[in-house]
């Protein structure tokens, strides 16, 4: 995961620009639904702003960076994900490792409301793959203190409720970069802090990121990216290459350490291991070539 920054008032222009009006209607439809207590829409308005967030996060999935196509043809690929569930909560146990490392999950409530007061707020949506909200999150939201289901400012609600999961648009939430970072292929915990490191590998779990068979799709991207991006960190470190050349190197590496190229954690770390070691990238390079030429 990644963090794709942006203001409430910024993201508020795009989507009046693209929709105009919504933001009254998403408004008017807020007011209801806070009078009623619960969500409970037989219609909704949140998917005519979707190609708002593809567009602003690159058209790459918000937590497995995957890239799908742009909304000329591609949609229909995409969810447009309430990141706190509007209506009831579901429950989602961790594995057993994580358990032994003190994630434990409050139980959710046992009222159907879930978070209403944010069916149409800007900074409860994200754009996600199907795989990412429909067969892994879901309804579920895992806090670790309790939840605020009333509450309606999502960057207040990160310290109340120590959601486990991380918001990616704009600053409401920590950085997810500064939590989860990769070795090689594999995602993992950037810091040892033990809430930091907690969030880290339930995100890591939650969306099946190190899942090397179950996500088989995500590593060969990522392999497939690190063997392209490998020659071109050599040859940029190459001082018997002309200076064009090593130009040329530069601007490619920038294009796929950009926020909106796929994979970019995973390129970013592997781009930092080179630069600081850079014999350990080449024996994860080589790891990583054997690795996809095995897989089936
Ligand atoms: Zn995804």
């Amino acid at each position: 995961m990644i963090r794709f920054p942006i203001k409430l008032n910024e993201l508020s222009d795009r989507i009046e620009q693209h929709k105009p009006g919504w933001l009254r209607r998403a408004a008017d439809r807020t007011r209801m639904i806070r009078e009623e207590g619960r969500y409970d829409e037989t219609s909704s308005i949140w998917s005519e702003v979707k190609a708002v967030y593809m567009r602003l996060q690159g058209n790459e999935c918000a937590y497995c960076e995957r890239t799908l196509e742009p909304e000329t043809y591609g949609l229909v690929e995409w969810d447009v994900e309430h990141f706190r569930p509007k209506g009831r909560i579901s429950a989602w146990d961790p594995p057993d490792g994580l358990s032994l490392l003190g994630v434990a999950p409050v139980p959710v409530p046992a009222s159907n409301a879930g978070y209403y007061r944010l069916a149409y707020h800007p900074f409860n949506y994200c754009a996600c793959c199907k795989p990412c909200n429909s067969s892994l999150k879901g309804a579920r939201f895992p806090v670790e203190e309790a939840y605020c289901l009333d509450g309606e400012s999502p960057r207040r609600m990160v310290a109340d409720e120590h959601p486990y999961l991380i918001y990616p648009l704009g600053s409401v939430d920590v950085d997810p970069e500064t939590l989860i970072e990769f070795h090689g292929l594999s995602p993992r915990a950037k810091k040892r802090r033990r809430w930091s490191r907690r969030r880290a590998l339930v995100v890591i779990a939650f969306f099946r990121l190190d899942d090397a068979s179950g996500r088989k799709n995500l590593f060969r991207e990522r392999a497939r990216l690190l063997q392209v991006v490998y020659p071109q960190l050599v040859k940029e470190s190459d001082q018997a290459m002309s200076a064009q050349e090593r130009r040329r190197a530069t601007e490619l590496l920038s294009r796929f350490t950009a926020d909106d190229s796929a994979h970019a954690n995973c390129v970013r770390s592997f781009v930092r291991l080179f630069r600081s070691n850079p014999d350990r990238a080449r024996l994860l390079t080589e790891a990583t070539e054997a690795w996809f030429l095995t897989v089936s």
